[in-house]
Formats: structure tokens, sequence, C-alpha cells
């Protein structure tokens, strides 16, 4: 049984977390899905810290939970870890380090099967996959996310 202050608890995270999703969806990254570039992606695998349109996160179940994770920004409710790692990873830092190999000239593809292919590639595969690529920019990256919270006043942390 759970008490109404537990539940109130439990309600009140649930909206800390939504404000958080909020506010990274807000970054220039994250307003396009990280894997077809479709505007404004409304779902998230939590566990590869990516967010993403309903067509690819149907995709994306289609691989299995060893994989990936996928929740809906809003319709779903999300525990502590999971934001945690949203916040870590995202699309900027989840580039970095799956698509590190990516051609220059790439195009990311449009057509379902052709999306399909391409996010086995990814993520089963981790074709275009570098750990090393991450480490490396991690240093510039967290003093630019810094940097531009500072200027909009807004804290990530609540
Ligand atoms: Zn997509």
């Amino acid at each position: 049984m759970t008490t109404r202050s537990e539940r109130e608890k439990a309600q009140k995270l649930n909206e800390q977390h939504q404000v958080i999703l909020s506010q990274l969806l807000r970054e220039e990254e994250n307003k396009h899905c990280a894997d077809c570039e479709a505007k404004g992606p409304r779902w998230a695998s939590w566990n590869l810290g990516v967010f993403m349109c309903i067509r690819c996160a149907g995709i994306h179940r289609n691989l299995g939970v060893h994989i990936s994770r996928v929740k809906s920004v809003n319709l779903d409710q999300w525990t502590p870890e999971q934001i945690q790692s949203m916040v870590d990873m995202s699309n900027r830092r989840a580039k970095l380090l799956y698509e590190a190999h990516l051609p220059e000239n790439f195009k990311h593809p449009q057509t379902d099967q052709a999306v399909e292919v391409f996010i086995r590639d990814k993520y089963e595969r981790k074709k275009y996959y570098d750990k090393e690529a991450l480490a490396a920019a991690t240093v510039s990256i967290s003093n630019s996310c810094f940097y531009m919270l500072s200027l909009t006043g807004q804290s990530m942390f609540l």
C-alpha cells in the first residue's frame, strides 16, 4: 500500500523529471531524432541516452532490450537513473560516440528500411562506434554545456 505522502512524492519527482526532459529537448542536438533527424523527438532510449522520433523508437524496440530501452518522454514514468543517463549522454555525445567513424559525406537515411539498416549498423553492429572519440571530446563539451546553462541562468540539476 502506498500512503498519500508517498504518492505526492512520486508525483513531484515525476514533475521534476518532466522539467529536466523538456530542458534537454531544448538543446539544439536534441531537437532532431538521433537516427533520422526528424524534427521534435518525443521518444528516447534511456540506456543509449538518445532522443528519437516515433518511427525510430519502433525500430529500437525491435533491437531488443539488451541493446535499447525505449520510453516515451511524456507518457512514461522515469526513474532518477534513467533521467541521469539522458543528462549524461543525450544526442550530442551519442553522435560523437556512435557516429565517430561515419563517412564525412554520409546522408542520414530517410526510408523506413534504410533507417532500420542504419540503426542496426549504428547500435547493434557498432559499425561507426569509437569509445575514444567521446573521451577526447568530453572536456570541451562539458565546458560549453556549462557555459550555455549559465547563459540561460537555468540549472539542469534540480
Ligand atoms: Zn527518427
